[in-house]
């Protein structure tokens, strides 16, 4: 059995190499993920190209990012000038439908009153039939990771347009952050159920598209704005995740949201990575339809049973260290215990204080790990030299880790600058947890294969 490390008072009071990203990062996808919508950050010009290479690095898409492009006299008098200069340029560029904001650090420590901001933007221009939706939501990265942003834009997006109506049978889904790949598989899911639904949001083929030869300013795709609405009439939500966006404890999900204000049923589940997640992922699927899961699903989840028994002498007993946003490891753990993988650290850059009890709570790991929030690449280096992993699991800002040490890094989850495909990495369902599977097994596989005096081909 592993035993806990015991971390002593932290030596540094700075992050070194931070396992979180800036949180109107996390804004912007969300803001990229409805239809028509153009992301404004409110900052400085460095916020945005920092947002919009670390994007387009990932999901090799174009990815507009406008910017308020703050100057020493903003942070003295304020960005509202800015702002109002930018909405009108976006707006003249673009023709969006909305124009989602998110703020910055500076514009968060200047304190910008952004609701009276865009008040008055709004009386100024109510005669200009270009004005498209304006919705904010304040993203201090000093108060939380890219998960809290991108969270908080959910929950403003919702805020802004649901509608109460007439009751549908459409079902809400809150993904959360997952990968475009995702996102198509859970659409494809809904769809040979039978069920409609309204996800939000939905960058699916926005930040997976293809090749047509043309630059398109407003990809196509998105969720829309009257989808937005309906969602207030919606017959449940199904929101994935635990902690979300609860490092704020003032913090409400979209779903909490929709259940408080217009009595939508909120059914929380964890992200179906692995069997028994994605299990209570489709028995609920199955509640809300009164359908069986088809047989397409059935026959994925006995595929994948079958490749655990065909692998689970790769896997077996090996040690990993996972890290990532809070959500995703805690979903990543879940599968990993199922398939005989010791997690042996378990790190976040998040630091909601949740990981800890939550892995307790829905995960309940059949030996110790030590789990760590707020925690950086250091820190994980460190920790990783004293407890000699087989593995690493998580996206490849951990690969100078991997490399130092000769362990082997399987590259999952957000971001991946190194490889090819980043968006295009399934994680859920029984098919995304099969990816999962041979991506980990065969890592193992191939560093056993390098370290193997002899070499050999054939097991
Ligand atoms: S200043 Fe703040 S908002 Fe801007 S890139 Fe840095 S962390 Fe993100």
């Amino acid at each position: 059995m592993e035993k806990a490390i015991e971390h002593k008072d932290k030596a540094f009071t700075s992050t070194r190499n931070a396992c979180k990203v800036c949180t109107p990062l996390g804004g912007s996808i969300v803001f990229k993920g409805i239809e028509g919508c153009v992301p404004l950050i409110h900052g400085s010009q460095g916020c945005a190209t920092y947002i919009r290479r670390y994007l387009i690095s990932h999901y090799k898409e174009p990815v507009d990012i406008a910017s308020t492009n703050f100057t020493e006299e903003t942070a003295i008098f304020g960005g509202e000038k800015n702002l109002f200069i930018a909405l009108k340029n976006v707006t003249k560029q673009y023709n969006p439908k909305i124009i989602g904001i998110a703020t910055t650090c500076l514009s968060e420590v200047i304190g910008d009153d952004m609701r009276k901001i865009l008040h008055k933007y709004k009386l100024d221009n109510k005669e200009d039939e270009t004005l498209p939706e304006l919705v904010f939501v304040n993203t201090p990265s000093f108060m939380g990771t890219h998960v809290n942003g991108f969270h908080d834009a959910v929950w403003a997006l919702v805020n802004a347009f649901a509608t109460s109506g007439t009751t549908t049978q459409n079902i809400n889904i809150f993904p959360g952050f997952l990968s475009p790949a995702d996102l198509q598989h859970l659409k494809q899911i809904f769809t040979d159920i039978g069920l409609k639904t309204i996800m939000t949001p939905d960058y699916s083929d926005i930040l997976d598209n293809e090749y047509t030869g043309e630059y398109e300013k407003l990809p196509k795709g998105g969720t829309t704005i009257e989808e937005l609405q309906q969602t207030a009439n919606s017959k449940a939500s199904i929101e994935f995740g635990y902690v979300l966006n609860k490092s704020n404890s003032k913090s409400q999900t979209a779903a909490e949201y929709l259940e408080s204000t217009f009595d939508v049923p909120r059914i929380n589940l964890n992200i179906p990575i692995g069997i028994k997640a994605t299990d209570a992922f489709f028995e609920t699927l199955e509640s809300i339809s009164k359908k069986e899961t088809p047989e397409k699903y059935r026959k994925q989840r006995g595929k994948l049973i079958d490749a655990y028994v065909d692998g689970h002498k790769y896997v077996f007993g090996k040690k990993a260290v996972v890290y990532g946003e809070e959500d995703f490891v805690i979903a990543m753990i879940s599968f990993l215990e199922e398939i005989g993988i010791e997690t042996v650290l378990c790190a976040s850059g998040g630091s909601s204080g949740l990981l800890k009890k939550v892995i307790q709570e829905k995960v309940n790991p059949k030996h110790t790990i030590n789990i760590n929030d707020n925690f950086d690449f250091e820190e994980i280096a460190e920790t990783c030299k004293e407890l000699k992993p087989d593995i690493i699991i998580g996206n490849s800002k951990g690969y100078y880790i991997a490399r130092e040490l000769g362990i082997p890094l399987a590259r999952v989850g957000f971001p991946i600058h190194d490889r090819l495909g980043g968006s295009r990495i399934k994680h859920i369902g029984y098919e995304g947890t099969q990816a999962l599977f041979d991506l980990i097994a065969n890592t193992l596989i191939q560093q056993m294969q390098d370290n193997s005096p002899v070499g050999y081909k054939y097991m």
